[in-house]
C-alpha cells in the first residue's frame, strides 16, 4: 500500500476509519454545474480526492478502505435532511426546527413523567474528542441523566480493565507504534492487523526479519501467514484457550529462570503469587487444553526471553487485540499477557512493552472524555469527589448535580423500555442493532422505547428504526481532534462543505439544550473552543490534554513536529503563547507506574474455560474474524462500490475436518486451508 507522499495545497487530515488514523491529503474536486467533477460513484460524484500522506503510523501507506473513503461522503443514500416519523409510520422530511422540537419535546415530556433517568445517550468510538466530550456534558448537565455509554464497551473494555488494574492507567499503546520496528520479537494475540490495518504491518518488519513474530490465532489468518518462511511462528490454540497459552509461556519463563528478576523486584508487586499460580501450567499439561504443542510453547517462551533487554535482546512487545479481549475471560487473558510482559521486564522500558491495539478510529479518545457511564473527562472516575469538583467547576455547575455512575452499555441497552429504565434514547455514531451483542435482543429493547433519536450520516439499520433521524457531518466535513491507538492527539480537518442541511452534533446538542432551557453558554459549537474546554476539564487526569489546543496541534504539524501523546499537562506561565511547554508523553512508565506505590501489579488469573463450549449437539466453534474491506457494522464500507464488490456478504470458513458430528477439543488440523461457504 505504500505510495509517495502527496505535496501541495491539499488539506492534511486522517482516515475516517480505524485507530491507525493514517495520514491523508484531501483535495476538494472542483465543482461544476452538475454538482461535481469526478468519476460517477454510486449515483453521486466524489467531492474529494484522497492521497496518502506521510505519518508515523502509516508511513505513506493506506489500505483499500482509506483509498476509497471519499465515496462515503457522497453515497447515494447519504442523509441530508432531518426525518421525523409521521402518523403513517413512515420517516418523512422535516425542517430542523420541526425535528428539534419533536426531540426536545419528547425528552422533556418523558423526563417530566418518569424522571431524568428515563433518558439515555449511546455514543461511539468514531466521534471526535470534541463530540464525545459534549455528549457527556449534555447528558449530565442538560438531561441530568447518568445513562450515557458507548460502543467501545463491546470492543476493548476488558483490555482497559486489565491495563488499569496493572498499570493504573489505560492507554492502548503506551509507546509510539513506530517503536515496534526495532523489536526482536513481537507476540501478537487475537489481532489480525494485516486485514484490519494493513499499513501497521510495516512496523513488524524488524521482528519478522529476526524470526521473532509470534501470532496466536486459532485461524491461519493473513497476519498468521506473515510468520511463514522463517519470519516467526503461528500458535493455533483451541478457540477460547488463549489464556492457557499465556499461562504456559509464563510457566516456562519462571521455571527456566528467564524472568527479569531485578525488574520484578524493583518495579512490580504480586510476582511471587503469580509465579506460584502458573506452576500448574507446565507445557505438556497446557497442550492437553490449548492444543499447542509443548515444544512450541517452550521455544516461544525462550524466543521472547532472548529478545528482552534483560537478556541482551533488542526488545520485545506483547500485544493483544479483540480476538482475546472479546471473551468471558477477556480481562483475565489481558492480565495474563501483562503478567508475561512484566516477567520479561518489558513495560516502561524503551523499545519494549505491552499494548492493546485499539480498533475504532477514536476508540482511545472516545473513552477518555466522559462518554463512559462511570467516567468524567480526563479519564477519571465519576465517583471521585475531587474529579467531580474539578469538572463541575469547568462546567459551572454544582458537583452534587452531576449524576452517575450510570449503566455500562450492555446493561443500558438491556434496560431500555423496562420499568424504571430509559424510555428515550439518543444514538450518536453507533449502529447498535448490528454491532451490539445479542443484536436481536437489542432490537426488541429499542422497539420498547417511546422515543429513539439517531444522529448518523447514512440510514443505518438503527437509523431506520428511529422516530427522528438527524443528518450529521462526517470526517472531511468537520474540524476536531482524534486520538490514535498510540495516544497521539491529532487534528481532523474540514476539506469540503457538508451537503444539504447536514449539521454537526455540536450544533444539534446546543439547539436541544436551548430548547430544554439550559443557558446558551453551556453547550459550545466551535470545535476549537470546545477542545479548549475539554482540555481544562481533563487537567490533572490520566488523559491530561490541558497543554493542548487546536492551535498547538496545528503549529506542531506545520513544523513537522513529533506530535503530542497524552498526558500533556498545561504549559507553565513562562511558555510562549500558543506553545505547549510540556512535550507530551510518547513513552509511558519509564519512571514508574501511576499506581499508589509506583509498581505495576501482577494479578493471579486462571483458566476456567469459555462460558459456552462445544458439546454433542453443538459440535463446532464459531470464531469471528475481520476482512480488509469492511469496518465495524459496515454502515460506511458497504456503501463503497469497490469494497462492496470485493466482499459483498459476510461468509463462513469451515474447517475441512468439520462435519464428523463429534465434539472435539483437539488442535489437529488447525492451520490448514478452510472451505468457504
Ligand atoms: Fe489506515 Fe485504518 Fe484507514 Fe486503512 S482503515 S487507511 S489502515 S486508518
Amino acid at each position: 500500500t505504500s505510495q509517495p507522499a502527496t505535496t501541495g495545497p491539499a488539506v492534511r487530515s486522517h482516515c475516517p476509519y480505524c485507530a491507525l488514523q493514517c495520514g491523508m491529503a484531501l483535495t476538494p474536486v472542483p465543482t461544476s454545474p452538475d454538482g461535481g467533477g469526478g468519476v460517477p460513484d454510486a449515483g453521486a460524484r466524489p467531492r474529494l480526492t484522497v492521497a496518502p500522506r506521510e505519518f508515523p503510523t502509516n508511513r505513506g501507506g493506506l489500505c483499500q478502505k482509506g483509498w476509497t473513503s471519499a465515496s462515503v461522503l457522497t453515497t447515494g443514500d447519504r442523509l441530508t435532511v432531518p426525518l421525523v416519523r409521521g402518523a403513517d409510520g413512515e420517516l418523512a422530511r422535516a425542517t430542523w426546527d420541526e425535528a428539534l422540537d419533536v426531540v426536545a419535546g419528547g425528552l422533556a415530556r418523558i423526563a417530566a413523567e418518569s424522571g431524568p433517568e428515563a433518558l439515555a445517550i449511546f455514543g461511539g468510538g468514531g466521534l471526535t474528542n470534541e463530540k464525545a466530550y459534549m455528549l457527556g456534558k449534555f447528558a449530565r448537565t442538560v438531561l441530568r441523566t447518568p445513562n450515557i455509554d458507548y460502543n467501545g464497551r463491546f470492543c476493548m473494555a476488558s483490555a482497559a480493565a486489565g491495563g488499569n488494574r496493572a498499570f493504573g492507567v489505560d492507554r492502548g499503546l503506551p509507546f509510539p507504534l513506530a517503536d515496534l520496528g526495532g523489536a526482536q520479537a513481537v507476540l501478537l494475540l487475537g489481532s489480525n492487523v494485516a486485514e484490519t490495518m494493513p499499513p501497521s504491518v510495516l512496523h513488524l518488519a524488524g521482528a519478522r526479519s529476526a524470526g521473532g513474530l509470534v501470532v496466536v490465532d486459532p485461524r491461519l489468518s493473513v497476519t498468521a501467514q506473515l510468520t511463514e518462511d522463517g519470519a516467526g511462528r503461528h500458535l493455533a490454540p483451541v478457540p477460547g484457550t488463549d489464556l492457557v497459552v499465556l499461562l504456559a509461556l509464563l510457566h516456562v519463563i519462571m521455571a527456566e529462570g528467564l524472568a527479569d528478576t531485578d525488574y520484578l523486584e524493583e518495579r512490580t508487586s504480586g510476582a511471587d503469587d503469580v509465579t506460584r499460580s502458573v506452576a500448574a501450567w507446565w507445557p505438556e499439561r497446557a497442550e492437553t487444553v490449548c492444543g499447542v504443542p509443548a515444544d512450541d510453547l517452550r521455544s516461544t517462551a525462550r524466543l521472547l526471553a532472548a529478545a528482552s533487554p534483560s537478556r541482551g535482546g533488542t526488545g520485545a512487545y506483547v500485544l493483544t487485540g479483540r480476538g482475546v479481549e472479546q471473551s468471558s475471560q477477556g480481562t483475565a487473558t489481558v492480565t495474563a499477557a501483562i503478567n508475561l510482559a512484566l516477567a520479561l521486564g518489558l513495560p516502561g522500558r524503551r523499545g519494549s512493552g505491552y499494548g492493546a491495539i485499539t480498533g475504532q478510529g477514536n476508540g482511545q479518545g472516545g473513552r477518555e472524555h466522559g462518554q463512559k457511564s462511570d467516567q468524567l473527562p480526563g479519564y477519571r472516575k465519576i465517583d471521585d469527589p475531587a474529579t467531580r469538583e474539578h469538572v463541575a467547576g469547568v462546567w459551572g455547575v454544582d458537583p452534587a448535580t452531576i449524576p452517575g455512575p450510570g449503566k455500562p452499555a450492555v446493561q443500558l441497552l438491556d434496560s431500555l423500555g423496562r420499568d424504571g429504565g430509559p424510555r428515550a434514547l439518543m444514538v450518536h455514531g453507533s449502529n447498535v442493532v448490528v454491532s451490539a451483542p445479542n443484536a436481536d435482543h437489542v432490537r426488541e429493547r429499542i422497539a420498547a422505547l417511546d422515543l429513539l433519536v439517531v444522529c448518523d450520516v447514512v440510514p443505518s439499520e438503527t437509523a431506520r428504526l428511529a422516530d427522528v433521524v438527524l443528518p450529521v457531518t462526517q470526517w472531511a466535513e468537520e474540524e476536531g481532534t482524534m486520538t490514535s491507538l498510540e495516544g497521539r492527539v491529532i487534528r481532523r480537518r474540514q476539506a469540503v462543505d457538508a451537503p444539504g442541511e447536514v449539521r454537526s452534533e455540536l450544533w444539534i446538542l446546543a439547539q436541544l439544550a436551548a430548547r430544554l432551557g439550559s443557558p446558551a453558554h453551556l453547550m459550545g459549537t466551535d470545535p476549537a473552543a470546545v477542545f479548549d474546554e475539554l482540555a481544562r476539564a481533563s487537567a490533572g487526569g490520566p488523559a491530561d490534554y490541558s497543554g493542548l489546543s487546536h492551535e498547538v496541534l496545528d503549529a506542531d504539524e506545520d513544523a513537522a513536529g513529533p506530535g503530542y501523546f497524552w498526558p500533556v499537562p498545561a504549559a507553565g506561565a513562562a511558555a510562549p503563547p500558543g506553545t505547549a511547554q510540556h512535550p507530551g508523553t510518547p513513552r509511558m512508565f519509564l519512571d514508574g507506574f501511576p499506581t499508589p506505590d509506583g509498581r505495576a501489579r501482577m494479578v493471579v488469573v486462571d483458566h476456567v474455560g469459555p462460558s459456552d463450549d462445544v458439546r454433542a449437539d453443538a459440535p463446532l466453534y464459531l470464531v469471528t474474524g475481520r476482512v480488509l474491506q469492511h469496518y465495524q457494522s459496515g454502515a460506511q464500507t458497504h456503501r463503497v462500490a469497490e469494497l462492496e464488490k470485493a466482499v459483498p456478504d459476510p461468509f463462513v470458513e469451515i474447517h475441512p475436518s468439520s462435519g464428523s458430528g463429534s465434539a472435539s477439543r483437539t488442535a489437529a488440523g488447525r492451520g490448514s486451508s478452510p472451505r468457504v461457504a
